[in-house]
């Protein structure tokens, strides 16, 4: 085995002579070095090839790093490479951004390298949704109709719903294609694959509206700046016309052969993607790329995305390592979304990895949003992005919601009988956003109401003594859900029915304090039974498709009120919506979470600046016992550049970023001695690294915000630094020593950029 230098552009090429006999590979191993396999004469291999090597009796895929013709290890231990994948080998720049992220990210090549490697091991199966409507092709018409003549009137009905529908000229929608039974899932699945269906009719694309100027002014600057590196910040609110800028973009890029890749936040929100896509760019060959496809499906797309064929790339965070031979252009909506950055294994940051891959590339990047996070804003006023506003309003009629804060009820405090006074109608509803509803509801209008709580109650107390209802495993408390009646862990997963009675005196009367999404649910359904409620949150929507069927119903105006977790937030757009009711935001206002704040603010913007395309005037209500709080006010004058320079101000007194990096080593183990005897050590080998003029700040061991989880005594020491650069030379230096600690009993990962503290 060899510490290899990460691989370099510059590897000769193989001569016949000296032809290389060794792979350098690197493996999705945690350890930071790469591993020489030898190359068999029938085996064709170049930097960046996919192979499938054993290591330690395990099977594992990687890739090659680099060739040459000798290795260190003897020629007895000297595995031999099992397969070499057909793929073609990884390019140059996903290479270049995989070894980015190792570095960066403080992580091994191998596992950067997985990121980008496509799930091999399964074979490419055509995905249940073809990602584009389909339309029957001339073949297909030949084809289907004999068959029709043939079955006469007995053809299975799910074949004839499909038959009629395409005979008719009509495209099987993206969304008939998900929801039909499985036989006709299988039907599509033939015709597709047969040739006789084919992605809708280019003829019948919908005409782009004429832009208005400002849209016009940044899809100028955007293709002027192509073909070099440039960043651009896009920043208008919900509804102002971001998107017709991108589809714009792509499709005078796509006529010319080129590639675009757009990365969203969330899966649910690629099918209204797609659906805008397709209904401005039909028959543009689109690959889908997330997280939730099955394997199989997700190389079908990954290959035609590698092999060029598909145009539009739409994906969430992981996207950003396809390959993308033509790419011209990367676009990231919604940039300020925390789900941008992975929380786990390798915690990137597939907004920054865009920038960094755009420049690769030397191409434009455009981050879109209508509250851009602190860091891309600072970027845009230090002139490193350009700035691009829609200030125009979509539809200069639609008038901007009226805005108005309630108190926040506090009827859960026990009184002073030390009963707690609930109002069992209202559950938190303050009177105001009652009022509000029961008139949407005679106006027959839709209403919205956030609370960022899922379950019915996020406690479980008794009233007699202390008792509360706490995870066994972690320093938190338990969240009770109803239907069935079960108190819930929301971090490590625990579940347990609801007691009945208080385990600790015996006491039958146990109260729920709080609300959440469950609560407000059932108070709504109790007070207006011929309302249609529906509820949007983790629990609600588990199912792959649930969120599109809700989406439809709440678009269809099948529902009078919604209910939801800021997950409701998230770029959606529903027009006969007039009522927004914000509850429990004065959690975020004070939270020792640095960033909760803007977040909280981003959603309030959002919802407070969604322009409207109904010409239905909008309220939006906030609970809060804080009205004074200086968010309120920027909010109340739709001013979000107001609010981010305050906010600014804050991060730059309190040396926060964007105006510092910051880095987390995070620690967990079993045993709280071995904890906190690993992060002294850790402590004490940071003070010792090399850090000229104490550029990097290195605070002592602290304990994490949540301070016992799944068992795990959790803590952490935060590095800071003015000079990324500094810190990044300083990790690298930290990084082996903490290798070199015996941590068997100790699980570490090393956060650069951390969403939180
Ligand atoms: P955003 O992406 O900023 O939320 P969209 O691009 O989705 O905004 O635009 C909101 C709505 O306004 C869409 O229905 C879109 O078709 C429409 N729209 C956008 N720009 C124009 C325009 N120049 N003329 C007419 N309609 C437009
Ligand atoms: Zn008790
Ligand atoms: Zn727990």
């Amino acid at each position: 085995m060899s510490v290899m230098p990460v691989f370099s552009p510059s590897i000769p090429p193989p001569t016949g002579a000296e032809a290389p006999t060794i792979a350098h590979v690197a493996l999705p191993v945690a350890v930071s070095q790469t591993f020489d396999y030898r190359i068999l004469p029938t085996q064709t291999v170049l930097p960046g090839s996919l192979v499938q090597v054993s290591l330690a009796g395990r099977k594992h895929v990687g890739v090659v790093v680099g060739l040459s013709s000798h290795t260190e290890i003897d020629a007895s231990r000297l595995l031999s490479l099992e397969t070499v994948y057909l793929q073609p080998p990884l390019p140059d720049d996903v290479r270049r951004l995989a070894t980015f992220v190792s570095d960066y990210y403080q992580s091994s090549l191998g596992l950067a390298f997985s990121l980008a490697a496509p799930p091999l091991s399964a074979q490419p199966t055509l995905p249940k949704t073809t990602a584009q409507p389909l339309v029957l092709t001339p073949a297909g018409y030949t084809q289907l109709s004999a068959h029709a003549a043939q079955l006469g009137q007995r053809p299975a009905p799910a074949w004839r719903a499909l038959w009629e529908i395409v005979k008719a000229g009509d495209a099987i929608s993206i969304a008939q294609q998900q929801e039909g039974t499985a036989s006709q899932k299988k039907y599509l699945r033939h015709w597709f694959a047969a040739g006789w269906l084919t992605s809708a009719d280019p003829a019948k694309a919908a005409s782009f509206p004429p832009l208005r100027d400002e849209q016009r002014a940044a899809v100028h600057a955007v293709e002027a700046a192509l073909g070099g590196f440039q960043p651009f910040l896009l920043q208008g609110i919900t509804g102002s016309g971001k998107t017709e800028v991108y589809l714009t973009l792509a499709r005078d890029l796509i006529a010319q052969g080129k590639q675009v890749l757009v990365l969203l936040p969330e899966i649910h929100l690629t099918p209204q993607f797609l659906a805008r896509i397709h209904s401005r760019l039909p028959g543009v060959d689109t690959a889908l790329l997330h997280s939730g496809l099955p394997d199989g499906e997700r190389l079908y797309h990954w290959q035609r995305a590698a092999e060029g064929r598909a145009s539009l790339v739409l994906g969430t965070r992981l996207a950003v390592f396809t390959l993308l031979p033509k790419l011209a252009l990367i676009v990231v909506d919604e940039e300020h979304d925390p789900s941008f950055k992975q929380q786990d294994n390798i915690r990137y940051h597939a907004r920054d990895l865009a920038v960094w891959r755009a420049h690769l590339r030397q191409i434009p990047i455009v981050l879109g949003s209508a509250t851009p996070s602190l860091e891309s804003y600072h970027h845009a006023q230090t002139g490193r992005y350009q700035h691009l506003r829609i200030q125009q309003r979509a539809d200069p009629q639609a008038a901007l919601p009226q805005l108005l804060l309630t108190p926040a009820t506090h009827r859960d405090k026990p009184g002073a009988t030390g009963k707690v006074a609930d109002d069992p109608r209202r559950h938190g509803i303050s009177p105001a956003l009652w009022s509000a509803i029961e008139e949407r509801l005679s106006r027959n209008e839709q209403s919205l109401v956030f609370i960022n709580r899922r379950g019915f109650s996020p406690s479980l107390k008794c009233s007699a003594c202390t008792w509360e209802a706490q995870c066994p495993n972690c320093s938190v408390r338990l969240v009770l859900h109803t239907k069935p009646a079960r108190v819930r862990c929301h971090h490590c997963g625990h579940t347990q029915r609801a007691p009945e009675r208080c385990p600790s005196c015996g006491n039958l009367d146990l109260l729920p304090i709080g609300h959440g999404t469950q609560r407000l649910e059932a108070a709504l359904a109790q007070a207006f039974p011929d309302a249609r409620i529906a509820r949007i949150d983790r629990d609600s929507t588990r199912h792959r498709h649930a969120f599109g069927a809700l989406h439809r119903q709440i678009a269809d105006r099948q529902i009078d009120i919604l209910i939801g977790t800021q997950m409701l937030a998230k770029g959606h757009d529903f027009p006969r919506v007039t009522l927004v009711g914000v509850l429990g935001a004065d959690n975020a206002l004070y939270s020792a979470d640095f960033r909760a704040t803007e977040r909280l603010a981003a959603l309030l913007h959002q919802v407070a600046g969604r322009a409207g395309r109904s010409a239905l005037a909008g309220e939006v209500i906030v609970q809060t016992d804080f009205p004074n709080h200086p968010l309120y006010d920027t909010l109340v004058r739709h001013d979000y550049d107001g609010f981010a320079n305050a906010l600014l101000d804050e991060r730059r007194a309190a040396h926060l970023p964007p105006f510092t990096t910051l880095a987390l080593l995070a620690a967990e183990a079993r045993d709280e001695h071995l904890l906190h005897t690993f992060l002294r050590d850790a402590h004490r080998q940071a003070l010792k690294c090399d850090n000229p003029g104490n550029i990097v700040r290195i605070y002592p061991p602290v304990p994490a915000m949540l301070v016992r989880r799944a068992g795990y005594h959790r803590a952490q020491i935060v590095v800071q630094s003015h000079q990324r650069r500094a810190l990044q030379r300083f990790l690298m230096a930290w990084r082996p020593e903490l290798n070199a600690l015996r941590t068997k009993q100790v699980r570490w990962a090393i956060d650069v950029d951390p969403l939180q503290l």
